[in-house]
């Protein structure tokens, strides 16, 4: 009886079996899915094949007419003081905090300069059939307490949150310093003036030639996204589909019918509609497609987690009493928030939100923990940490698994409407209205059991040997990754940056030692440029609490420097404290290990992870593009200790390993 007793003891819990064979049905799905292509399975719209495709990248709402009539807001041989790269949440986040610290005061100290038509970013381009932020808007929005702005939803619309940047844009005298179509090619340091060259093109419509341009700044801010470049996978024969293709992120409402306003999508009555991608972008799509078109076949490579929304309009009383009741609201609302996704919130504290993100302590998988101590690269240590997070993930997955089963009647499409990977593996998505379309009669999910859409051709798309024809084709295919050129802010702006030396910051990222910065937002060799946080920071889930912590983090910089060398402050950060900083990173790598079994992915650079854990399997890694790796990690302990370890920076300020000299 007593061996009976230790044969007990040695076998596992019924919870661990059920994790060890989820685990390995993760691990099976995430490998039929991994390519070798990885990335380069795509291509940027606007530099595919095919030159239908690559006008499907132009912008759908500029007003060439109107930019054409108006005073160009820039002038070869001026000298600006601010230059924006970018003019979304990020760049007007970062001309509102200069402005406010009294860093701008002569008409051409600030520029923006943006390749859209307007402000907005993200919510200029993307105005498609459904469209909403995914976290709630009275944290997602800037700059909510100094506009006095009240959203009118839980969730914002994509029109609102446009109408918004317009809004920020108004109150910071911004619009007669926004240089729109105009893509930013290259950014040089010129040694002898100590300045930036910064070479565009302008756009000036279908009338008018392009113009070239090189504007000079004192300082270069780049605010140019992480998802901003849309993509399109190379599918053979896509190019040949004979009608009509847009991409999500440039809406042919000419085609369907309806605005962004009124979805009413008439369009597409009578039409075999299709749509490729089932990631955020599609959840919010394929319901108003549902309504409207005769047909609509929603081709599958991965499912996404879907959970419930629960959206609903702003309560006035409550917004007064309850969520804009202090000074200093919404930089709280946003840390609790966090503290949810970042497995941080205390038994009994107060869920200010409340949504379907808090319900996800196992996203703290991507963006780190407070409460969980930095992982040791030790192999037992990391499975530790990856059984751990498995383990706080698994009750939610089910229950998310749980949920498709309830809603969609056949179980068959359900079946296939599950996703198997733990939720910090794709940005999870919420809604009340995707899984329940697949009851109405007329949407068809077509399945490719991983593989992806096998080839198109002139009537439809092909998969696993069936054709599909189809009256219209949409891609829902998602954008470059951020993750682009190992991570450099060059590549994901899609630009040149040369810095002292002719030194290329790309170079620097991908062929060097890897990324190096301080606090994710400067690098050494490149003086006077600074880039919104992504590696080497704290992140958040959601964005904008990320830029506006970078921003904020910036104009202190510039606000010292000045304070010390005055308005020619020249900013730059040091060797050594640059590695130092890197240090920090690279110690804490190891808790990206959770990404390793994670089915590829924008977030996962397309299986990157799970590559090299195989290739280290095969003992074929190679040690110093392990390194490297380990240096383009982020701030693992969330964005809430990323935020002290700033704070605790600047109330030393002395601007510690940072050089500020004056322009001669
Ligand atoms: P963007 O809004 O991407 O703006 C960058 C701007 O830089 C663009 O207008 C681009 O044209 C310009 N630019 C880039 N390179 C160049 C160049 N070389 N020359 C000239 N101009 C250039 N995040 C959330 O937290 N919650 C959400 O709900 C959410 N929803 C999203 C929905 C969609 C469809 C997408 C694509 C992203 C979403 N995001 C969301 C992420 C979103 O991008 C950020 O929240 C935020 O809006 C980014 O702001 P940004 O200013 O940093 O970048
Ligand atoms: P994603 O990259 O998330 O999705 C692209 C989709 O295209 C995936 O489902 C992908 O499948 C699929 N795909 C790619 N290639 C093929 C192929 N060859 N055959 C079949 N399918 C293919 O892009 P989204 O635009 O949906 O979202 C990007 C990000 O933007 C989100 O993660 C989120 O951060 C943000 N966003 C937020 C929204 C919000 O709710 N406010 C809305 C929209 C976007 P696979 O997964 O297998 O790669």
């Amino acid at each position: 009886n007593g061996s009976a007793s230790d044969d007990t003891h040695i076998l596992p819990s019924p919870e661990d079996l059920k994790l060890f064979k989820l685990s390995q049905k993760y691990t099976a799905e995430a490998t039929k899915r991994l390519r070798p292509d990885g990335v380069d399975q795509f291509i940027p719209l606007k530099k595919s094949g095919g030159e239908r495709l690559r006008a499907l990248a132009e912008d759908p709402w500029v007003d060439h007419t109107a930019l054409n009539a108006k005073k160009c807001p820039v002038a070869e041989g001026t000298i600006y003081k601010f230059l924006i790269l970018g003019a979304g949440y990020g760049g007007l986040l970062l001309a509102a905090h200069l402005i406010d610290a009294s860093l701008v005061t002569e008409p051409d100290d600030l520029r923006l300069v943006d390749a859209a038509g307007g402000f907005g970013g993200t919510w200029w381009w993307n105005r498609y059939a459904g469209l909403h932020c995914d976290v709630e808007s009275y944290t997602y929005m800037p700059l909510l307490e100094e506009t006095s702005y009240v959203p009118t939803h839980k969730y914002a619309s994509g029109t609102e949150l446009r109408e918004h940047a317009d809004r920020i844009a108004t109150q910071w005298n911004l619009h007669d310093k926004a240089f729109f179509r105009a893509t930013v090619k290259t950014v040089r340091w010129d040694e002898a003036s100590q300045l930036w060259k910064v070479e565009v093109t302008e756009d000036r419509g279908p009338s008018e030639p392009s113009r070239e341009l090189s504007l000079q700044a004192q300082y270069v801010l780049l605010a140019s996204g992480i998802l901003a470049i849309p993509q399109v996978p190379k599918i053979p024969g896509l190019d040949s589909f004979s009608g009509p293709i847009f991409h999500t992120a440039r809406w042919d409402y000419k085609l369907t019918g309806g605005t962004p306003e009124d979805p009413t999508l008439t369009g597409l009555e009578g039409k075999r509609v299709g749509i490729i991608g089932t990631g955020a972008t599609a959840i919010q799509v394929v319901p108003k497609l549902a309504k409207y078109a005769k047909e609509l076949y929603v081709f599958q490579r991965t499912p996404s987690v879907v959970s419930w929304r629960g959206q609903r309009p702003t309560d006035p009383v409550k917004w007064k009493t309850k969520i804009a009741y202090k000074k200093g609201w919404q930089r709280e609302r946003r840390l609790n928030y966090d503290l949810y996704q970042t497995d941080a919130a205390e038994q009994g504290q107060e869920n200010m939100v409340a949504d379907g993100w808090t319900e996800m302590p196992a996203y703290s998988g991507l963006l780190g923990s407070p409460r969980h101590p930095i992982v040791e690269p030790t192999p037992d240590k990391i499975a530790e940490h990856v059984g751990r997070l498995f383990k706080l993930d698994m009750a939610h997955s089910e229950r998310m698994r749980a949920r498709t089963e309830e809603i969609v009647k056949d179980p068959e499409t359900a079946s296939k409407l599950k996703a198997w990977y733990p939720c910090w593996c794709k940005r999870p998505t919420f809604s009340d209205e995707y899984l329940q379309a697949f009851n109405q009669e007329n949407v068809h999910l077509v399945d490719t059991d991983g593989k992806g859409v096998d080839n198109a051709n002139q009537s439809g798309l092909v998969v696993a040997g069936k054709e599909y024809p189809l009256d219209i084709l949409i891609l829902g295919t998602g954008y470059v990754t951020p993750a682009v050129g190992g991570g450099s802010p060059a590549a994901r702006a899609g630009i040149e940056i040369y810095g002292r030396g002719g030194k290329s910051l790309d170079d620097k990222w991908r062929n060097n030692h890897g990324a190096a910065t301080l606090h994710g937002i400067c690098t050494n060799g490149f003086p006077n440029l600074f880039f919104m946080p992504l590696a080497q920071s704290g992140q958040a889930v959601n964005n904008v609490f990320t830029l506006d912590v970078g921003a904020e983090h910036i104009v202190h910089f510039v606000a010292c420097a000045e304070a010390r060398a005055g308005q020619g402050a020249v900013i730059e950060v040091t060797s050594p404290a640059e590695e130092a900083w890197t240090f920090e990173i690279v110690k804490q790598a190891a808790w990206h290990s959770s990404m390793a079994g994670c089915t590829p992915g924008y977030l996962s650079n397309e299986g990157e992870f799970l590559r090299h854990q195989q290739q280290q399997a095969k003992q074929a890694q190679d040690p110093a593009a392990q390194f490297r790796q380990a240096r383009h990690g982020t701030w693992t302990r969330g964005i809430a200790s990323y935020l002290k370890v700033l704070q605790g920076y600047r109330d030393e300020g002395s601007l510690q390993g940072v050089e500020v000299t004056a322009r001669t």
